[in-house]
């Protein structure tokens, strides 16, 4: 099944005990001026498997999952019948897939394989011409409409993994599992079909837009009407293949990334023939390979769990049970809210978010370098922001529409996910209101672009314990819900108004000086190190530097308000540094900081907190200990 991910439109931002001392003892009082992060998680675990307190808080949730889930399939007989086929591992056949992979094969010339990757794409949700998602339009959040997303390349992945040599490590896995799934198929001449393949994957993808292009939303909204793509798509039957999908008569469409499509319109000659097959038969079968038989299912396990540490499958039994998951993340999530989030802790979040509220919309008419009548957007968009803690908004879920049967194949089964999923995303084109599919038991927060949200999973809660110290909350939790507040203003918050629309609000020396902040947080996180000879990206990471300044100089402003003791201050910065305590090696932190849009946790703890006064004044970080930096102000 393909849940649909909005892969490019980064429309939501996602975040990511205490050691305390009443008297401080000489060796300790130097590791915390030498590197206040190591000093904090020096006891953290030492083992193999990559986690972090996130991912361990995670693994818990999902045990707790697993026990709901199979709950649930005991009760729900539907459910059991999927459940039992994915069991199930003998007498798989590659069944549906084979009349679709046989269209591919035996298309005599370009135009009949369009025509048939047209059904491919449409009938078994394998995205060929591009990735098609309905969400709310950028600037009239109030209707949603049709996004063509740039082409996804192995197991779903981005296409900015292709042209760059700083992806060679996770290219190489790729390349490793495509050659796998060839080989179980019994592609002829694997290894030589394999590496065709992934170079004609390099030149679909040499006109896309680099990682990053990504920080900008406004290159990712392009509005384009009906003969305007036709411009795009030069080669296909443009008028066929939206009336596939019924969407031939709407009004415009918005292409995320011109360059890939266009860029794949030009490789659809009667030349590429032969690698344009086999391209989209690797799709079809990387893309249902959990379902064939266990030489597909080896491949798909090992790339899923080197992307996914949290989620480790190691037998087809815990593969089962998470496609479950997947396909009734909503049901069990909701199962979950009701069962394991507390109404205690609902309320100690909730009371955190008014006082941080409280708190933004205090500073912003403070702020120096602001003109009032830019003050005065910015707090209504704070006045405005949508808060969302567990269950939130009543999310509307179509998975008890599914319909099993025992006597389908697994595959049809699949595919009648696929489809229920489908019709439900279509229908969003006639209603107002967008819901994103954030599943409840997710240990993370996010803030919501498009809506001007924050939003809490219910597994969030699992961070803190309801009896803890309020400055210990405050420091993890509280510093949480500050860094998503501040993504609202952030440097990709801030091209959005009140309602989520994509607006400028700014008056132009505003956003000059403004952009002149931006530059400094920039280049003051650029001068930290990943590791020893590896810098940290302060483009990429940009956002959610703001964001990790901005929920620091809130918790302390707060703390300051409520006149906290040095203790108390102690207590909030040692728990914030100890939220992000990992075990990573250097090759996984290499790999982590390809993928990721956030500093690495060493960082996000050290160059924040140094930014502080409170912080260098209780620990003592003057120009000569090592923790010192020149460093910047938080711009919220
Ligand atoms: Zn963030």
């Amino acid at each position: 099944m393909d849940k649909k991910k909005i892969s490019l439109l980064l429309v939501i931002l996602i975040i990511g005990g205490v050691l305390y001392f009443f008297v401080f003892n000489k060796k300790e009082y130097n590791e915390y001026q030498k590197d206040f992060y190591e000093a904090i998680n020096k006891d953290y675990k030492k083992d193999k498997e990559p986690s972090t307190v996130f991912t361990d808080a995670q693994v818990k949730v999902n045990k707790r999952l697993d026990e709901i889930t199979k709950e649930f399939i005991n009760g729900n007989d539907n459910a059991k019948i999927l459940y039992n086929q994915l069991l199930n591992t003998n007498n798989r056949e590659i069944g549906i897939l084979k009349g679709y992979i046989d269209s591919i094969n035996n298309s005599n010339n370009i135009k009949e394989f369009i025509d048939n990757a047209m059904m491919v794409e449409h009938d078994l949700s394998v995205d060929i011409f591009t990735n098609i998602i309905v969400m709310a339009d950028l600037k009239d959040t109030n209707k949603n409409i049709v996004y063509f997303q740039p082409i996804t390349m192995d197991f779903g992945t981005d296409c900015y993994y292709y042209n760059d040599k700083d992806y060679d490590s996770i290219t190489a896995y790729l390349k490793k599992y495509g050659l796998a799934i060839l080989n179980a198929y019994g592609m002829p001449r694997p290894n030589e079909v394999s590496k065709n393949i992934f170079e004609f994957e390099k030149n679909i993808c040499s006109e896309s837009y680099k990682k990053d292009d990504l920080t900008d939303p406004t290159k990712l909204y392009n509005p384009v009407t009906k003969s305007e793509l036709k411009k795009i798509y030069t080669n296909i039957d443009v008028d066929r293949y939206l009336s596939i999908y019924g969407i031939e008569n709407r009004e415009y469409y918005s292409v995320v990334d011109v360059g890939n499509l266009k860029k794949f319109n030009s490789l659809l000659t009667d030349d590429n023939l032969d690698i344009l097959k086999k391209f989209t038969i690797l799709k079809i079968l990387e893309q249902y390979s959990p379902y064939l038989t266990m030489d597909y299912i080896t491949p798909y396990m090992e790339f899923y769990n080197l992307l996914n540490s949290d989620k480790v499958v190691s037998n087809t039994d815990e593969l089962a049970l998470r496609t479950i998951e997947v396909a009734y993340s909503k049901t069990l999530g909701i199962e979950y809210n009701n069962k394991d989030f507390s109404d205690k802790k609902k309320e100690i979040i909730e009371a955190l978010i008014k006082e941080l509220l409280g708190y933004y919309e205090q500073d912003i008419k403070d702020i120096k370098w602001m003109s009032n009548s830019t003050k005065e957007a910015a707090i209504k968009k704070i006045k405005n922001m949508k808060v969302n803690v567990g269950l939130g908004s009543n999310m509307p879920t179509y998975e008890s529409t599914y319909i099993f049967k025992s006597n389908n194949s697994l595959l049809l089964n699949i595919v009648g996910i696929n489809n229920v999923e489908n019709d439900y995303m279509f229908n969003q084109l006639d209603i107002s209101g967008f819901y994103l599919d954030i599943p409840l038991t997710t240990v993370n927060a996010y803030y919501n672009i498009l809506d001007n949200s924050i939003n809490f999973p219910a597994a969030v809660g699992v961070l803190f314990n309801e009896n803890d110290n309020y400055y210990d909350i405050l420091g993890s939790m509280g510093m949480i819900i500050g860094h998503e507040i501040t993504h609202a203003l952030g440097s990709k918050g801030a091209n959005f108004d009140e309602n989520g629309n994509l607006k400028d609000w700014w008056t132009e020396s505003d956003y000059k000086e403004y952009k002149k902040l931006q530059d400094k947080v920039r280049d003051y996180y650029s001068s930290f190190e990943v590791f020893s000879g590896l810098k940290v990206d302060g483009e990429v990471t940009l956002d959610e530097n703001i964001s990790d300044l901005g929920g620091l100089r809130a918790i302390t402003e707060i703390a300051k308000q409520k006149d906290a003791k040095d203790e108390d201050y102690k207590k909030m910065y040692e728990s914030y540094a100890k939220l992000w305590a990992d075990n990573y090696t250097k090759e996984y932190l290499a790999l982590m900081s390809i993928q990721d849009i956030h500093s690495p946790n060493k960082v996000r703890v050290n160059a924040g907190l140094i930014t502080l006064d409170k912080f260098k004044e209780l620990y003592e970080i003057t120009p000569e200990t090592p923790m010192y930096r020149d460093n910047v102000e938080s711009i919220w």
